[in-house]
């Protein structure tokens, strides 16, 4: 499990993070609204524990945002005011959860456990390269929304460039990963050939001597 902790208070966050370690439990930390939000939304985090009091907006504001941009993402909001306006205000704005400062650090992983999202769903094993996306588990290539008719070989070897995308995969490693160690090394130089007429012709860079280097 891992968390998103948006905190400005440095010795709350140090004490955070090595008690979440003792429990299992990984931490993430932003120190401003702005970047709290940042996080959120490119993470993977199973909770976020928010600050009201932040150096640069309050933590409503980075709530509402968060909502705003469709994020699900529990959040437990840390507050030292503890007047029930605060509270209602961050739990009408979404909020799941709320804890008064001070509060006891056994309470708190109790409540980041008891939010977190129960049933993640697994990771999207989707490819993404600039305009295609392959999905490897239903064995589907789609470049500019159109599916690329592609046989399960090309598949393999298309998923294998994609997950490789920039880097070069040498013709080595391609013909062990897609065909086993009894292939023939020219097989790779036809079934590139197919990719290229899917893909086009610059998608593929063969890099001479060497292998080939997926740009998508
Ligand atoms: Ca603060």
């Amino acid at each position: 499990m891992k968390i998103l902790l948006v905190e400005d208070e440095p010795r709350l966050v140090a004490s955070l993070r090595d008690g979440l370690r003792t429990v299992g439990i990984e931490m993430d930390h932003a120190r401003t609204g702005r970047e709290g939000l940042a996080l959120a939304l490119a993470g993977s985090h199973d909770v976020m524990v928010l600050d009201i009091g932040l150096p640069d907006q309050e933590g409503f504001t980075v709530l509402r945002r968060l909502r705003a941009a469709g994020s699900d993402l529990p959040v437990i909001i840390l507050t030292a005011r503890t007047s029930a306006e605060d509270t209602v205000r961050g739990l009408e704005r979404g909020a799941d959860d709320y804890m008064p400062k001070p509060f006891s650090f056994d309470e708190l992983v109790a409540r980041i456990r008891l939010r977190a999202r129960r049933d993640s769903p697994a990771p999207d094993p989707t490819v993404r390269v600039g305009r295609c996306a392959l999905d490897p588990v239903a064995r589907r290539l789609t470049c500019d929304d159109e599916e690329v008719p592609l046989s399960p070989r090309e598949l393999q070897l298309a998923h294998l460039l994609m997950t490789n995308a920039g880097e070069v995969v040498t013709r080595a490693r391609a013909l062990e990963e897609v065909w086993g160690s009894a292939a023939r090394d020219n097989v790779l130089d036809v079934y590139i050939r197919y990719l290229r007429t899917h893909l086009g012709a610059d998608a593929i860079e063969t890099v001479r001597g060497v292998g080939y280097r997926f740009h998508g």
